[in-house]
């Protein structure tokens, strides 16, 4: 396959690309140098919040979602062409990365007509920022093992319990929980999921410092918080397989889309080789050859995950490849950018950010291989799902979830 492939039965290309590159020009800078990786920074969310709105009034968000919730109304093909336009520039849309990924796929593959309206807009503009509430202090790998109650009462469900590591939340208006409905049911049938808001005064979120020095992740409280019963999302004790979907759209995100650590960065290393003469060393010409060519790869296995989803379908295993494919990348990147930018990574004059990036670019990679499932939790899925070894034993296949033990 060639990279012309990738632009083939777009309609109006011409215009459309003319369009897109007037917008980047209007409203972002070329890229030129390295990202830095906090999300947490206030004003980092509410350029973010600025700038999605303008692209939303350009017409450019959410391209292939339907102009009846808020989409462009285009097709994936317009989607690919503005995500390889916007290669070459800064969009700081870092923090709708959750929001946009994960939980807009979610609305609108499970949302009812009415939970679409009402979201779906919002969520597309920036107006909303989204987080999604998984893992928790004793469920992470496991997380269909998660404790975090859902009674009904009345025409109400009371959410009681603690997530952990959820990224965003510090920012996030609204939340995709994941909570357990009928504990005497096994542990993968009686979760639902839920939409909170997180101006509610008992959601309690306390942000988590990380070795990058950033707070990029939470701990998230819910304190008897109390949602109508149309916030549920899909069918009631079917969270798990919402769960899987959504894990499956994260994976793909990470793996194939635009994440800051796992996108195609190998032109911005070239540019470092460069300004630090050291272009014409063997060594590091041949890593930087290896991570072209990687890049290439993880851009063919996100065109076959996106044609999937596009004809429908909810990412599969595919989604794991691409995952464990991008967190490969993002530890191959590090490595190359500490080779090349050398003992200035480790330690920097106060003031010289640039070399704090590459260092905080490079204690975020490992986190890679740890988001939305770990690396040894995508091994199993291929094993599984994809050569067909045999599963994993489950010593409570089966049992009700309230009957097995847990610390
Ligand atoms: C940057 C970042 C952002 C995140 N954002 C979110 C978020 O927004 N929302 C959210 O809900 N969560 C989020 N997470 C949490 C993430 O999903 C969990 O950390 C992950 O699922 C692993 O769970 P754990 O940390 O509890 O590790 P554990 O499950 O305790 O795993 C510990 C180790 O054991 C290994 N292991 C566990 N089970 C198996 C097995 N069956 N076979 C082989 N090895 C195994 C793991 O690979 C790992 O090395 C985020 C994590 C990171 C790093």
């Amino acid at each position: 396959m060639h990279d012309n492939d990738l632009k083939t039965a777009i309609p109006n290309e011409e215009s459309f690309r003319a369009a897109v590159l007037e917008f980047l020009k209007e409203n972002c800078e070329q890229i030129n140098e390295s990202e830095s990786t906090q999300g947490d920074d206030p004003d980092r969310v509410r350029e973010c919040r600025n700038f999605q709105k303008e692209l939303f009034k350009a017409g450019l968000a959410a391209l292939s979602y339907s102009k009846e919730h808020g989409g462009a109304g285009l097709t994936s093909k317009h989607q690919e062409l503005f995500d390889e336009i916007a290669r070459d520039w800064r969009l700081p849309n870092g923090p709708l990365y959750i929001s946009h990924g994960m939980c807009l796929p979610m609305l609108d593959q499970y949302g009812t007509e009415e939970q679409k309206n009402t979201f779906m807009k919002d969520c597309i503009s920036g107006e909303k920022i989204w987080c999604q509430l998984f893992s928790e202090p004793g469920a992470g790998s496991d997380v269909a093992s998660l404790s975090t109650r859902a009674n009904r009462d009345g025409d109400e469900w009371v959410i009681t319990g603690q997530k952990v590591w959820t990224s965003g939340a510090h920012y996030a208006d609204l939340g995709l929980v994941v909570a357990r409905t009928d504990p005497s049911l096994p542990k993968h049938k009686g979760l639902s999921m839920f939409i909170v808001d997180f101006n509610d005064p008992t959601v309690e979120v306390k942000p988590l410092k990380q070795i990058s020095g950033g707070s990029g992740f939470n701990e998230v409280f819910f304190n008897e918080t109390r949602v109508s019963s149309d916030r549920l999302l899909g069918d009631l004790n079917q969270g798990w397989n919402l769960a899987v979907s959504m894990l499956m759209f994260e994976r793909v995100s990470i793996g194939a889309g635009g994440g800051s650590l796992t996108a195609d960065r190998t032109p911005t290393l070239i540019e470092l080789a460069k300004t630090l003469n050291k272009n014409s060393d063997p060594c590091i010409r041949q890593i930087l050859a290896d991570l072209w060519m990687r890049e290439k790869i993880r851009r063919f296995i996100g065109q076959r995950v996106r044609d999937s989803v596009a004809a429908g379908r909810v990412p599969g295993p595919e989604g794991s490849i691409a995952k464990l494919n991008g967190s490969l990348l993002a530890r191959l990147f590090r490595d190359a950018s500490m080779k090349i930018v050398g003992t200035s990574g480790q330690a920097w004059e106060v003031g010289d950010e640039d070399a704090e990036k590459w260092s905080v670019g490079c204690l975020a990679a490992s986190g890679v291989s740890i988001a939305g499932g770990t690396d040894e939790v995508q091994r199993n899925i291929i094993g599984e799902r994809v050569l067909g070894l045999p599963k994993e034993p489950d010593l409570y296949k089966g049992a009700s979830w309230d009957s097995v033990p847990r610390n």
